[in-house]
């Protein structure tokens, strides 16, 4: 008898999952209760990418004519942006029902719970439908995070969710936050025309990146108007009619017509019966080994409840490595996610990447590294694209000469970093690098040209 495998949650961690344990024999279950796709593809990243691309293409129109064109400019228009993101997640959501159906997976919309070891239930429209499982996989995401303070109203008062976009342009927004979620909301209000103060509870922003990459981020955003409040933590908020205000710990008063808290995510994990049945929790993450198994070896979880890196690209893999796992495929030690390689970029402007072991946790460590750097300034794609900004760094060892991490700070970091992502989690080295023959003009010759 095929496996019987219920998934709660179709985000990236779930429908990979599904998708890979269909395609190895399993009998494949997912109850979703939302979108197919979920969070990432309808309420998280694909939303704040697609607004984050409206704004490059408005700024690089405003500014042709530094490419050498006159007579450009464009307008943004709300209602069609809010029509483009609409249709993105349709599209996404279609192709992503589409690929699941093509494998067999049994679609259930509706609330999944664990009722018992091996019993779900899915509340769907047409009431309970109980299905037995010799695997189950938690993938229930994670939603934003709301001090108690906040009274989201979701017109003033904003998450992340409420933001793509909301009814009308900001004319001055609040962003509680510096994290990646938070720079990127900076970044694509300002590049919407709103003006924006960016409540920063440390002295950087970007708290846990390097301090270099974090310093060419700042000097971007104060270039372009926006306040930094830094070594602020926002206290309180009142919303009125007309505007929100944010006190401050240290007594500071922000007044602007928006506020939009990106303050992190908690996880998903109440009323799904858990506890009751022997799945440990840890701070509302469920706990998990490296094969992503629950204290429960036959309940998995993946994805931003299992607590580890919250990325898309993380989700992804270790459902694809769950469908392996519990269907008896590569279970050797070499095959366990390393969450330490984990490419990851802010799509800022400059955008900003990294992967692999930070500078600034080398020194940490006390570990001897090499590090190597080359402005884009120097580079010809750079200048033809009429965006020179920031830097490519390479951290290697400085015995082996293997590539252990490195940041790309600038247009297409987010693209650019495969290549290294590619020599860590390889182990290639920096010579493989500079002796490989890049296309000329490229901004990746800057890769080959750091990496001497
Ligand atoms: C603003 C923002 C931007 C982001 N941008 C990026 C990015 O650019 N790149 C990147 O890699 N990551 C990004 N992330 C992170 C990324 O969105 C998450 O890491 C990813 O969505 C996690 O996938 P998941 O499968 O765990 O959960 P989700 O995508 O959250 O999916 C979980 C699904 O489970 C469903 N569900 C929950 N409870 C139940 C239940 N009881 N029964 C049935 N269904 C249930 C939900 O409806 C949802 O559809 C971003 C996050 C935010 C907040």
């Amino acid at each position: 008898m095929a496996k019987r495998f219920v998934i709660i949650g179709g985000g990236p961690a779930g429908n990979t999952a599904a998708t890979y344990a269909a395609r190895f024999g399993a009998e494949v279950t997912m109850i979703e209760k939302d979108l197919v796709g979920g969070a990432a593809h309808l309420r998280d990243c694909i939303p704040s990418k697609a607004m984050i691309a409206t704004g490059g293409a408005l700024g690089t129109i405003n500014d042709a004519q530094r490419m050498g064109l006159t007579d450009v400019s464009a307008t943004l228009d709300f209602d069609a942006l809010r029509y483009r993101i609409d249709t993105i997640g349709k599209r996404l959501e279609r192709s992503t029902t589409t690929l699941l159906e093509s494998q067999g997976v049994t679609l259930l919309k509706g609330s999944g719970r664990m009722v018992g070891p091996h019993q779900v239930v899915a509340e769907t429209a047409n009431g309970p439908v109980e299905i037995d499982a010799d695997v189950v996989l938690i993938a229930t995401g994670s939603r934003p995070r709301i001090p108690e303070w906040a009274h989201v109203d979701g017109e003033r008062m904003l998450t992340t969710r409420d933001a793509y976009p909301p009814a009308t342009l900001p004319e001055h927004l609040i962003v509680i936050g510096s994290g990646v979620t938070g720079v990127e909301f900076v970044h694509m209000f300002k590049s919407f025309g709103s003006e924006v103060t960016l409540i920063v509870s440390r002295q950087q922003v970007l708290p846990l990146k390097d301090p270099e990459v974090a310093a060419a981020l700042e000097a971007d955003f104060l270039a372009r108007g926006v306040h930094l409040l830094k070594g602020a933590k926002a206290l309180s908020g009142t919303v009125s009619s007309d505007g929100v205000t944010i006190e401050c710990t240290d007594g500071r008063v922000v007044r602007g017509s928006h506020a939009l808290l990106a303050i992190g995510s908690l996880p998903n994990t109440d009323n799904l019966g858990l506890i009751e049945v022997g799945v440990e929790l840890v701070d509302g993450y469920v706990k998990i080994n490296h094969n992503c198994q629950s204290s429960l070896q036959h309940v998995y979880a993946a994805g931003d409840v299992s607590g580890k890196l919250p990325l898309s690209s993380v989700a992804s893999l270790q459902g694809r490595k769950i469908a392996e796992h519990a269907m008896g495929l590569h279970v050797g030690p070499h095959r366990h996610i390393d969450y330490e390689k984990a490419a990851s970029a802010i799509f800022t402007e400059p955008e900003i990447a990294d992967v692999g072991l930070a500078e600034a946790d080398a020194f940490a460590m006390g570990r001897k590294i090499r590090v190597t750097k080359v402005p884009f300034s120097a580079n010809a794609k750079a200048l033809i694209e009429d965006d020179s900004r920031g830097f490519v760094k390479i951290i290697s060892d400085p015995a082996t000469g293997v590539v252990l991490g490195g940041s790309i700070v600038g247009r297409h970091a987010a693209e650019l970093i495969a290549v290294l992502a590619l020599a860590v989690s390889a182990g290639l080295r920096v010579t493989d690098l500079h002796e490989s023959l890049f296309v000329h003009p490229s901004m990746s010759e800057a890769l080959t040209d750091a990496a001497e």
